[in-house]
């Protein structure tokens, strides 16, 4: 039964950090917008958002090495390097934004400045390395980065890493100091508290358990309160599916066109976390290695240095794993549940085709504590088991989808927003850079659902986030200029995070 009382301009599913995202832009732009969120969860920001679920890298591409890759000709492409930047840049915008109009404060809690290095060993793996710092160093965005094969600077740098290595093998490095470590747990809290603060009715506990149209073009959304089992029924003319890994499954529930001939597959990830304080005081950078043969892109091993609850960690991983579960707190009948007459071609291609990454995977799920413990071991040849334990890190779910490039089936690794002709509705699938891009990701959303008001928007985006539409590449002085900035704004100049916290 349908309570037409229930009706709303906007709903947005999950309090994860897209959720966030989205609701606190809109509210910018358009304050007189009744916007209402469903979370199944007590809190925000507890799946694949949450600071113990994710690596917590702010991803500009600055030492993953997937985003650049080598061209038939030998040259470097650093095309994908350079928008995954552009599109950092736009998230420390809107922070910066946020921060100065007092909507969120202390960005120290969210936000860290830490060195990115990329570290390699072996003759092909340094050949790859310089190449790609040649590439990135003639690059604006790039500016500052360091390459050295030298052991002394090396031990500079990441001495945790040198001290007890042995190996023979020629090594290199590149060390950029304008990364950061972001919480992104922290920040989605803090979205919300402004959204709370602001008239957004955020209900916790609460599970949408189907979608479907109604017959004025609006959305009817079934959902369940978990505190009293009590079915709702809630209308919103707009509707963002933002479930994280429970997106896919409400997706498929509008019956949406754009809803066919789409998969998910879950990959689930494990990180060792240092207990010891010691160790942990011997490290300051995240440290990205180049991923195994047949790795999906995301199993990127790293070391990093965390900073969750005001205090300074260091996570290892992440090892890939498989669980069929969407979401952490999800349920192992999600994948097969996830295969529909319409997508079970796709899924089998999917399975066909991706051989190199189900041996991966097996290899990872059979990975005892001491095998994990030495694969620490290459980045830290001293690794004592003793120091190290296990945490369980949030689920990602990959898109499997028909594409002209690569046929049916294949397995997707970016972020990808589906939305309804009408853009009516819209759901984010996938998971990388992830967080990283949240605004860039839902400024896309806008772009896609509301078209009509861009037009009006357009002016208050740019002025929240100025180089919006613009390519910061080819304006390097602005570059320079938001750079500088945001930097003054986040505290992310060198030594001013650390002393704005509170710990120490
Ligand atoms: C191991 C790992 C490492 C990562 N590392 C990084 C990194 O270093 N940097 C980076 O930028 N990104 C990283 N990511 C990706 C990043 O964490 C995600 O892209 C981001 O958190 C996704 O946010 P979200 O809001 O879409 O989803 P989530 O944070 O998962 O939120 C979705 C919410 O929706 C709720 N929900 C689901 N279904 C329903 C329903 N039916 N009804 C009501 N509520 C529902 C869930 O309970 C959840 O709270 C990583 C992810 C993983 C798993």
């Amino acid at each position: 039964m349908s309570n037409m009382q229930n009706k709303t301009d906007v709903i947005l599913i999950g309090a994860g950090v897209m959720s966030a995202t989205l609701g606190s832009l809109l509210k910018e732009v358009q304050p007189d917008w009744e916007i209402k969120v469903f979370e199944k969860l007590a809190s925000a920001g507890e799946e694949s958002s949450n600071e113990w679920n994710n690596a917590g890298t702010g991803h500009a591409a600055l030492c993953e090495l997937n985003y650049t890759s080598l061209k038939a000709d030998g040259t470097m492409d650093i095309s994908k390097a350079v928008k995954v930047n552009e599109q950092f840049q736009l998230s420390r915008q809107y922070w910066s934004y946020l921060v100065k109009q007092n909507l969120i404060s202390n960005p120290q809690d969210f936000i860290m400045p830490i060195p990115h290095i990329s570290f390699v060993e072996g003759k092909e793996n340094v050949t790859f390395l310089k190449k790609r710092m040649e590439a990135l160093s003639a690059n604006p965005l790039f500016k500052g980065m360091e390459y050295s094969e030298d052991p002394k600077k090396l031990k500079e740098w990441m001495p945790l890493m040198m001290e007890g290595r042995t190996s023979k093998e020629p090594i290199a490095a590149t060390k950029i100091d304008s990364g950061t470590d972001v919480n992104f747990g922290a920040l989605t809290r803090m979205l919300f508290d402004h959204l709370e603060k602001n008239n957004v009715e955020v209900h916790y506990e609460h599970s949408v358990e189907n979608l479907k149209r109604a017959s004025d073009g609006s959305w009817e959304l079934k959902i369940r309160n978990a505190k009293t089992g009590q079915v709702e029924y809630h209308h919103a003319k707009f509707v963002f599916i933002g479930g994280g890994g429970g997106s896919l499954p409400l997706l498929q529930k509008t019956g949406i066109p754009e809803s066919k001939n789409i998969g998910g597959f879950p990959v689930s990830g494990l990180f060792l976390v240092c207990n010891n304080p010691e160790v942990v005081e011997k490290h300051h950078a995240k440290v990205y290695g180049k991923a195994k043969v047949g790795a999906p892109p995301m199993s990127v091993p790293h070391l990093d240095t965390r900073y969750i609850n005001n205090k300074k960690t260091l996570l290892f991983g992440p090892f890939a794993g498989f669980s069929p579960k969407f979401l952490k707190t999800g349920s192992n009948l999600d994948l097969i549940g996830s295969v529909k007459p319409y997508n079970v071609m796709t899924m089998l291609s999917a399975g066909f085709k991706e051989m190199a990454l189900t041996k991966y995977l097996i290899q990872q799920v059979l990975l005892s504590n001491e095998n994990r413990i030495d694969e620490l071991r290459e980045f830290i040849p001293n690794a004592k088991s003793e120091d190290w334990e296990i945490v369980v890190a949030g689920q990602r779910v990959q898109v499997i989808k028909d594409t002209e490039a690569g046929g049916k089936g294949t397995l997707q690794f970016g972020t990808e927003v589906v939305s309804a002709s009408d853009g009516s509705i819209a759901a984010l699938l996938g998971a990388s850079p992830g967080a990283s891009t949240a605004v860039h990701v839902m400024l896309e959303v806008f772009e896609k659902c509301f078209p009509e008001q861009m037009f009006e928007w357009k002016e208050k985006i740019q002025e929240m986030i100025p180089s919006y539409g613009i390519s910061l590449v080819e304006n390097p002085a602005l570059f320079d200029e938001l750079f500088a900035s945001t930097e003054e704004t986040l505290f992310l100049s060198e030594g001013k995070g650390q002393k704005a916290l509170s710990f120490h």
